[in-house]
């Protein structure tokens, strides 16, 4: 008999299971808050949960974690795990940790199909959507390593998190709307959905769909003011161009000055940095409640672009600023440890050769 991974289901689906199994609905309540408030990996602990029903659990059944493969600290703080999934595919995680909060990265794909041209990730080949098990998985790896459990304690390391990882995560739209459920779940982890953020590339069919079904925060990845050089730089857009993504955003609900959408706007040297490029920026989202992320270009091996000056980034952030728009620049974090935005990537036995001497490992499993 194949066991259930319970990782993988809502709650309403581990009712389902007990049902069907014939034990008590209530025992799904209890299993639960052992798995999402308390982090257990095994039902021997449960000390609600009879010797019995335990005993039965485990027989059909079990509380999976992604396998570590590699975990490498930065000296910034900000850590990356490669993690190893059943069939051997692997996903990174990154925790990032700031005076106010600490945010985990979380990857929703293995690789990613879109290709946008200055990313790591969409040089990927291999690519698969992950299961919800797997997404919420990656969040439980990074609470296990900071003794995060129980959810409800004061000072909780793990705070916020981002879809801003691997993969595309509108493309991956039912399991990444059930992973985020879980783990907004009051009787379990607990985030609320304005401590979650969910970036994409402009999967349009999917914006409204986010805003109502999970109404987390938006963050859509720019990166260009004309159909043009957006053609270039993430080829998605050729399917669904600025105009209708600018629609798109302006319905997406609930949208007001205290729940805004983040733009990201990635600095390439001589391709998007000009004062025009900010001008343009400005009167693309006029009207809609924005604040703009301005992201530094992470390179990595083989990458042909290179990161604007701090002059031209300063200065596209003062236009920006002029015009009433809260322009932070994104501090890239974890750079040494190719763990910065867009640099992530799975099967990159050679950069990590290549790189190793600038790597601090902290665990080689
Ligand atoms: N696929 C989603 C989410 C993951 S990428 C998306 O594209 O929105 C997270 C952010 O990092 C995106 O804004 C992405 O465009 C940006 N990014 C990708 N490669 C980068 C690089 N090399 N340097 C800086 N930011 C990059
Ligand atoms: Fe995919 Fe996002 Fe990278 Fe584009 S930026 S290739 S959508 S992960």
């Amino acid at each position: 008999m194949i066991k259930q991974d319970l990782l993988d289901f809502s709650f309403d689906e581990l009712q389902d299971f007990c049902r069907d199994n014939n034990i008590p609905k209530f025992r799904a309540s209890q299993i639960w808050s052992w798995m999402y408030c308390f982090g257990l990996k095994s039902f021997e602990n449960m000390n609600n949960v009879s010797k019995i029903s335990r005993e039965f659990f485990n027989n059909i059944s079990f509380i999976s974690r992604p396998e570590i493969s590699e975990m490498q600290k930065s000296k910034d703080g900000t850590i990356k795990w490669l993690l190893k999934l059943n069939d051997n595919s692997e996903v990174e995680t990154v925790y990032i940790p700031q005076d106010d909060r600490g945010t985990v990265c979380l990857s929703s794909q293995v690789g990613c199909t879109l290709n946008c041209s200055f990313c790591h990730t969409g040089t990927q080949t291999l690519v698969r959507n992950l299961t919800s098990g797997e997404i919420v998985g990656q969040l439980m790896i990074v609470m296990d390593h900071l003794n995060d459990w129980p959810s409800g304690k004061n000072n909780r390391k793990v705070t916020n998190i981002v879809m801003m990882g691997m993969g595309e995560p509108l493309l991956n739209y039912d399991q990444v709307c059930k992973a985020i459920k879980i783990m907004m779940s009051e009787d379990g982890i607990a985030i609320s959905r304005r401590r979650i953020t969910l970036s994409t590339s402009g999967i349009i069919p999917n914006i409204e769909k986010t805003g109502i079904d999970l109404g987390v925060n938006l963050a859509i990845s720019l990166h260009a003011v004309n159909d043009e050089l957006r053609n270039k730089l993430v080829p998605i857009n050729k399917k669904y161009n600025l105009e209708n993504l600018i629609n798109s955003c302006k319905n997406y609900p609930k949208l007001s000055n205290s729940r805004r959408i983040t733009w990201e706007y990635v600095m390439l040297k001589d391709v998007n940095d000009n004062s025009e490029d900010a001008i343009n920026l400005i009167k693309l989202i006029r009207g809609i409640p924005s604040k703009i992320n301005l992201i530094p270009f992470n390179p990595w091996p083989g990458s042909f672009f290179e990161a604007s000056t701090q002059k031209k980034i300063d200065n596209f952030a003062k236009i920006l600023m002029c015009a009433g728009f809260a322009s932070p620049i994104r501090k890239p974090r974890g750079q040494d440890i190719y763990a910065a935005c867009g640099q992530l990537k799975s099967n990159s036995e050679k950069i990590r050769k290549s790189q190793i001497n600038k790597l601090v490992p902290i665990h080689n499993f």
